[in-house]
This record gives structure tokens, sequence and C-alpha cells, in this order.
């Protein structure tokens, strides 16, 4: 066996016209020192290589700056920015639409994450850095969820994920589940909500039944950096929250929450504990198109009797709620609710049209200073589609999942105080309320 030396490259002839200058030295094959002036030229051309999209896209996975959604916590002030909000441009410049209005680009995501900027050009070029920088695993993924790639919306595959919870014991363990917070069993029967019990075999028997590429083009699968396929409902993402069509009751997007256990890890990292990255409290389908994401409780109200008419009629009170927990714990209440899946979503046309029919509709959203924007700007959006919509208010940093453990912890509801973990540990976050009782 004979390796053929490879011919040095012949030194490129000075090009015509040029005859007066000096003539370079024939380019060298072993390593010498760059001058001043070639490294600039060098870094240059690095710099230019991460003005693009996907530089952007790939710097806000590796700051961590991503969640699972798709969605951004901005580089610069740190809140989370919902779809829509966040837009980074063909050039790579991104903005982040706030009263705050931060802007930058690739290098800029990194610098703001402590990365020196030669570093930072490094890594968005491929090249090793000076100082380890962790390339998260699903970086890619993160990555490419941002970009938008649509997934399709499979109702069978969404359909057949609630059938086997339903098989495998599922509801009654959503029930314990949501029963944490005091949300009532029928609500959660209600809502077709699910926990996977064995998350291992429910994805063998979701491959066997769908494969593999049909459970990625729907967003419930997703593959790591490594091209490695993995599913999203997993032990630390158990429960299926699913947005169900008004009609037909079929499923047309999902979200998985946190089991107990990760919830912690949630709360560790809102207490400045531990980083971002694996600190989610909830991931959603990768890629589903906005159309899909229709909200919970639907489903109950567009059910009609035998004879066509509404189960819930026109006079009925709904209230628009942020998250499926928040639906339940409203369902719970005795209210309508009706569950919108963050707070920059806006519910789809036909759903606005679905809600016209009622008298009133309160718009209540979490009692903090993103949850009041949104609710004002939700109000807006509804009126000019003919929704009844009013702004409802809520007791400040509060959700309707906690006024309903406040009734149990304060005893209003069952006329004695709850000694359940949740109700005790929510009279310790919130003294001032159970001062005199
Ligand atoms: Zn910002
Ligand atoms: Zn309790």
């Amino acid at each position: 066996m004979t390796t053929s030396a490879t011919t040095p490259p012949a030194a490129p002839a000075a090009p015509a016209g040029r005859a007066g200058s000096p003539t370079r030295p024939p380019q060298s094959r072993g390593r010498r020192p760059l001058t001043d002036e070639e490294r600039k030229q060098r870094f240059e051309a690095r710099l230019a290589a991460t003005r693009n999209e996907h530089s952007t896209r790939l710097a806000l996975a590796i700051a961590k700056r991503l969640t699972d959604d798709g969605a951004v916590l901005c580089p610069k002030c740190g809140k989370g920015a919902p779809r829509g909000k966040f837009k980074i441009h063909a050039d790579g410049g991104w903005k982040h639409f706030s009263s705050t209005g931060c802007s930058g680009d690739a290098v800029a995501v990194l610098q703001a994450a402590g990365i020196s900027t030669g570093d930072a050009v490094r890594v968005l070029n491929g090249l090793p850095t000076r100082t380890p920088i962790e390339v998260p695993e699903d970086a890619a993924a993160l990555a490419q969820a941002f970009v938008g790639v649509k997934s399709v919306v499979d109702t069978n595959v969404f359909n057949a994920v609630l059938h086997y919870g339903r098989n495998t014991g599922g509801v009654e363990l959503a029930k314990e589940f949501y029963g944490t917070w005091h949300i009532s069993p029928e609500a959660v029967q209600e809502s077709g909500a699910v926990v996977i019990a064995d998350p291992k075999q429910f994805e063998q028997g979701l491959i066997a039944k769908f494969g593999v590429e049909r459970l990625i083009a729907c967003g419930l699968f997703t593959t790591n950096s490594k091209g490695e396929p993995f599913c999203l409902v997993s032990k630390r993402f158990p429960v299926v929250e699913p947005h169900r069509h008004p009609v037909t009751g079929d499923v047309l997007y999902m979200q998985f929450r946190a089991s107990h256990e990760q919830y912690e890890r949630y709360l560790a990292h809102k207490r400045g504990e531990r980083e971002y990255k694996g600190s989610e409290k909830i991931i959603s389908l990768r890629g589903a198109p906005t159309e899909a994401q229709i909200g919970t409780g639907l489903h109950v109200l567009g059910a009609r009797n035998p004879d066509g008419t509404y189960v819930v009629p026109d006079e009925a009170e709904v209230t628009i709620v942020e998250g499926f927990k928040d639906t339940l714990a409203g369902r719970t209440a005795g209210l309508h609710t009706y569950g919108l899946p963050g707070t920059g979503v806006r519910p789809p046309a036909e759903v606005c049209k679905l809600l016209s029919r009622f008298t009133t509709v309160k718009v209540a959203m979490d009692g903090d200073e993103a949850g009041n924007n949104a609710r004002d700007e939700l109000v807006e959006y509804l009126r000019e589609h003919q929704v009844r919509a009013e702004p409802m208010a809520m007791p400040k940093d509060l959700d309707l999942t906690d006024v309903l453990v406040g009734w149990h912890a304060s005893g209003h509801w069952t006329g004695t105080p709850c000694g359940c973990p949740t109700c005790t540990k929510f009279r310790t976050d919130h003294p001032d309320r159970f001062r005199n009782s």
C-alpha cells in the first residue's frame, strides 16, 4: 500500500500588472506565524461568517437562552420573549420587541453569557476554543425549533397518545397528580389529560406502531445533535396536556408537564440555585403550527346536546386563563374556562368565532406584570374579533391554581384549613394572607 504524497500546491503566479509588488515567499506547508494583518483578516472573515440567522440561533442555544418551546429568554434583559416577540433577521441581527428594545447579534449573545469575543467567533465557526464552552446536546434541535420548521398535525398519533395513557392507568395517575393542587378528578377526566407511567414502553410502542420518521414529523419525537431520536414524553415530563378540537375532540396539540421531581428543579432555577438548562416546567410539541395551538377546554365549550343546542349556554360566563393547570383549577371552581398555552399566544380566528357567542368573556391572566400587559393586549385582540371580552382583576402574583389552593389552605372551601403539603407550603409562602387566621 502506497500513500501518494500530495504535491504541494504551486505558488500562485503573480497577477499581471502587479510587476512592481514585492515577490511573496512561496506558500510554506509548515506553520508560519501569521502577521498582524493576516490575523485581522482571518478574524474579520470568521466574524462575517457569524452574521446569519443560523449562527444567532446556535448562539442562543449555546448560551442556553432557548427554551424547549422554541421561545427565547432575551440575552440582554433576561426576560422570556414569547413567540413573535423575538425576531432574528437574515443578517443574524436580533431584536426583542419589548419596552426595553433589546438587540444584538450572535456574538453579542455569547458575550452576554460571559464568553470572550474570540471564543464566541471560534465556537460559532465550529473551531476549538481557548476556554471550554459547553455546547448543549440538543443545540441543533433547539435552534431548529426556533427556526420555525413546522411539524404536521397528526391527530392519529396524538389521539393514540391519550389512548395509550387511558389503557395504562394514566387517567387515574393524572387525577392523583393534579389532585396535589386540589384540582377535581372530574375536571381532569373531562380534559383528557393522562400521565404516562412507563415512558420507555410507551416510546417503543409508538415506534412499533408509527415508525420514527412519522413521530419526528409530528413533533412528538425530536433528534439530538447526534441525530438520535428521542421522545418528548419522558420520566421528567410524563404528564400529557392535550389541546382538543372543539367539535370532534381530536387532539391537535400537546404539552408535557414536569413530574413533581422535575418541578423541584424548575423551582430551584427560579430561586437562582440552578442554571436554566434542564429546569423547564413544561415542554411542547416541536415546531407545531400556531393554528394547532388552539388552547384547552374548547371541546367542553363546543359540546352540543343531542338536539343540537350547546351544553354551555350563550349566557354562561367564560373565563380565559393561562395554561392547562389553570383551565382545570377554574373548572374545579365551577367556571367555564378556556386556557391559552402562554401569554403571547393569540386564539386563532375560528376560536374567536366560537367564543363570540358568549355574552361575557373574562380575561384572567396571572397577576404579575407580564400577565397584566398580556391581558390588556389580549382583550383588545379579542374585541377586534367580535368577542365580548373584559379584563378580570387577579390577586397580585397569584394564578387561578393558587387561588384554589388558597381556598383550601384558609379553610374557605371546606371550613377547616387543609393540612396537605401544598396548602402548608402555601401558608408559608403567603404569610400575609393568613395573619389573622
Ligand atoms: Zn430583552
Ligand atoms: Zn391542601
